[in-house]
């Protein structure tokens, strides 16, 4: 019997709905008290010292730079294996995206940031791989050694405060992981969550920056700069300018309008209150359902998810097919549609992108990321698949490599 499964539905219940409507009929309908509980919720679950909710996590990665102060001239290290955001985020704020291999478990290579960093590096983003968080002892331990920091020339009074370095994790895809007992938000300087519609929780579109800065920086000070700076720069928001009287304002900074709309906060504030009890598990049991069949086939190689004091966040399931080609890899995700089943591939590794080989990057220098690339095939995983549907999908992978 022919089923037919989508790769990543939004998960819209009943909760999300009333959230939502909450919202229309309050008579306040952009930025307001929705982002403000779901920026609370996230400072809450992630144990942050503030949260700052935006547009995207793209928006929110070019926010965090540009606060910095990193601009033309300045390098940022990413990984190739990334969606583009990654990239455009560094680009859009003038300065040069240095990309470097990633290693088997996808996430970035710590030993190629350390051959990549020079007296121009600003900032390194790491990239949480499906929901697997970076090793973040080793990258935070690098940019604190003395050679590193020496190498670090500081411009502007935060660089000059940090004096090395800064973190910018990617965590579009980990919220909820943990890394030796602690969730992804508090890991870096700063991370950046997305809540675009296929992550873990939505808002249709959005992100959120959790600010995790050292004790020579007030983090509330600085959400208190950002939010400013998501808002235009205008001292009052919009939702103050409505209170009687209140109408007078001032533009202290050429900000951005990356703002969140209290409409699209609602269902990620409805998805957050019951993500840890019921969505996080529900993808756990399907991540652990395709664990244990896969297991039994010598030529599956299964995402990392048994290392002691880490933890996904279940957000992709991307299975790997011993020594297949590319081209071998398209042919079963041709079959997979066939039968009825939307799979996907995570990343088409930055240097293969046109916009990138203009740059002169050539993949041939990343054979780790290709190699998890050509050989990649990301199942779909969210709680409203059930097992049946499991089975079905690891059925129809498993006829499908028989028949290479
Ligand atoms: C989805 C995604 C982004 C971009 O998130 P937006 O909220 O759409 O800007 C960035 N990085 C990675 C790894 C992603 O998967």
């Amino acid at each position: 019997m022919l089923m037919k499964i989508p790769f990543s539905p939004p998960y819209i219940d009943e909760d999300v709905e009333k959230e939502v409507l909450d919202a229309l009929r309050s008579g306040w309908i952009t930025t307001g008290p929705k982002v403000k509980a779901l920026e609370q919720e996230v400072v809450t679950y992630c144990n942050a010292e503030a949260a700052l909710a935006v547009n995207s996590a793209t928006s929110g990665m070019m926010l965090a730079l540009h606060w910095f102060g990193i601009t033309h001239g300045d390098e940022v290290i990413i990984p190739a294996y990334t969606y583009v955001a990654t990239a455009l985020a560094v680009l859009h704020i003038g300065a040069k995206p240095i990309i470097v291999d990633v290693e088997g478990d996808f996430n970035i290579s710590v030993q190629k940031i350390k051959e990549a960093i020079t007296e121009k590096t600003k900032a390194i983003i790491p990239v949480d791989f499906a929901g697997w968080p970076c090793k973040y002892d080793d990258i935070n331990e690098l940019i604190n050694e003395p050679e590193v920091k020496n190498k670090f020339l500081p411009k502007g009074e935060n660089q000059k405060k940090l004096g090395r370095i800064l973190i910018v994790s990617d965590a579009a895809h980990s919220i909820g992981a943990t890394y030796k007992n602690r969730r992804t938000g508090t890991l870096t300087d700063i991370t950046v969550f997305s809540f675009h519609a296929v992550k873990n929780i939505t808002t249709a579109e959005g992100g959120m920056i959790c600010l995790n800065l050292p004790t020579a920086f007030d983090n509330k000070a600085i959400y208190a700069t950002l939010r400013l700076w998501s808002l235009n720069g205008q001292t009052k928001d919009a939702f103050s300018k409505t209170q009687a009287g209140g109408w007078k304002y001032d533009i202290v900074y050429p900000g951005f309008k990356i703002n969140l709309s209290d409409i699209a906060a609602a269902i990620g504030l409805a998805q957050i209150k019951k993500y840890n009890s019921h969505l996080l598990v529900e993808r756990k049991r399907v991540f652990d359902f395709y664990t244990n069949e896969f297991e039994k086939y010598n030529w599956a190689l299964l995402p990392p998810y048994n290392v002691i004091h880490s933890s996904s966040s279940y957000h992709l399931y991307p299975l790997r097919i011993k020594n297949i080609s590319e081209h071998q890899r398209d042919s079963i995700i041709e079959k997979l549609a066939v039968n009825g089943v939307s799979v996907n591939v995570h990343f088409i590794p930055l240097p293969m992108l046109t916009v990138f080989k203009e740059m002169k990057y050539n993949i041939h220098h990343f054979p780790m990321a290709y190699t998890n690339y050509a050989t990649e095939i990301s199942l779909p995983i969210y709680p409203q698949l059930t097992n049946l549907q499991c089975a079905y999908i690891v059925k129809q992978i498993v006829n499908a490599v028989a028949e290479l």
